[in-house]
């Protein structure tokens, strides 16, 4: 299957790199070092998202190359690739873009991946896609750059909570040494996306922490926020990312939950677990998906009994040996 991948890309001239919605630095990083890298090959890669890129990731797209779908012509392209993509219904606003593109290949490492594409290459063993950019770029033989290497770089150190997460492999260490050697800049990648808050978005983790709540004998800690919270922090949506981290690290916990009340949208909702609880397994049976230890999912309706059902959910998951999915163990990779 990699064999095809290979021969797809090289074949291919003109390549639309569409990223997922809501995009995390592993999505941008990867598809913006792979657009780079064949860009060098004599190609042309457009990256294309739906929703703007996060401001602390504004800074790997220097150039702004990263075009919203409506910037897009329709027709022409050869190949859509697709890198930490798990399904089509996380392309968003991006999805009507691939009807006319002849072929498409799917590279990704959610176990939950429904494989939609003509080539689909899913590796869970990967903590961060960008893992398996690298060994794309390595193979159709482009050298990396500092810009590509910094790019990759912060897709790992995102997707692994800085290599903190049990997902973080030799394999992840190594290319994160690989990208270091290449010149990643870890000063920029510490001052743009760690030390990059907004006064709004720390308001809004001030409201998130006041509705924290402890369930389940202290196993299930939650916190909630609104449309409401976000306007009168002055903040927008991207001030909840990473919110969900906050009830995750009481001792004790092994599910975490953010529940965004998004007015006519639904709830939007984060799910983490520690160590037992398969929370992927818990967002499939709400619509969502993701991996072991992260997932998400979104439901409509009133955001009490959103939030209630999908509590109600994690307790009986909770309750169970092994968890939501009868799994033992696993380990979790945004
Ligand atoms: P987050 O809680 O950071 O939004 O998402 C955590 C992980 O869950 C993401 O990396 C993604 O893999 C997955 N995820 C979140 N929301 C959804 C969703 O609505 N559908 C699917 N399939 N996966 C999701
Ligand atoms: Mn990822």
């Amino acid at each position: 299957m990699w064999a095809a991948v290979l021969a797809t890309v090289r074949a291919s001239r003109r390549i639309l790199l569409p990223l997922h919605v809501r995009p995390d630095g592993d999505s941008v990083g990867s598809s913006l070092a792979v657009a780079r890298g064949l860009r060098a090959l004599g190609k042309t890669a457009s990256v294309v998202s739906a929703d703007p890129l996060p401001s602390n990731l504004r800074f790997l797209d220097p150039g702004s190359e990263c075009l919203q779908p409506a910037a897009i012509a329709g027709d022409g392209w050869d190949l859509a690739l697709l890198l930490d993509c798990a399904d089509e219904g996380r392309l968003g606003a991006a999805a009507p873009l691939l009807q006319g593109v002849p072929r498409t290949v799917n590279i990704d490492h959610h176990a939950s991946n429904s494989r939609y594409a003509g080539l689909n290459v899913v590796d869970e063993r990967c903590a961060a896609c960008a893992e398996l950019a690298l060994r794309l770029l390595d193979d159709l033989g482009c050298a990396l750059d500092p810009g590509m290497a910094t790019a990759l770089f912060a897709a790992l150190a995102t997707d692994t909570g800085s290599f903190r997460y049990a997902a973080t492999s030799p394999a992840t260490l190594a290319a994160a040494a690989r990208l270091r050697a290449a010149g990643a800049d870890l000063d920029r990648i510490q001052s743009e996306i760690w030390e990059h808050r907004s006064l709004p978005s720390l308001r809004v983790l001030a409201i998130a922490l006041q509705s924290l709540t402890v369930d389940a004998g202290g196993e299930l800690a939650w916190v909630a926020v609104s449309d409401a919270d976000l306007a009168a922090a002055g903040a927008d949506a991207e001030a909840t990312e990473g919110l969900v981290d906050y009830p995750r690290t009481l001792h004790g916990v092994e599910v975490a939950a953010l529940f965004v009340h998004e007015g006519s949208g639904g709830t939007r909702i984060s799910l983490r677990s520690r160590t037992r609880v398969d929370v992927s397994v818990l967002a499939a049976r709400f619509g969502g998906g993701g991996h072991p230890r992260a997932a998400g999912c979104t439901v409509t309706g009133p955001p009490a009994e959103a939030r209630d059902r999908v509590l109600a959910a994690a307790r009986e998951a909770l309750a169970r040996p092994g968890g939501a999915g009868g799994q033992a163990a696993g380990d979790g990779r945004p």
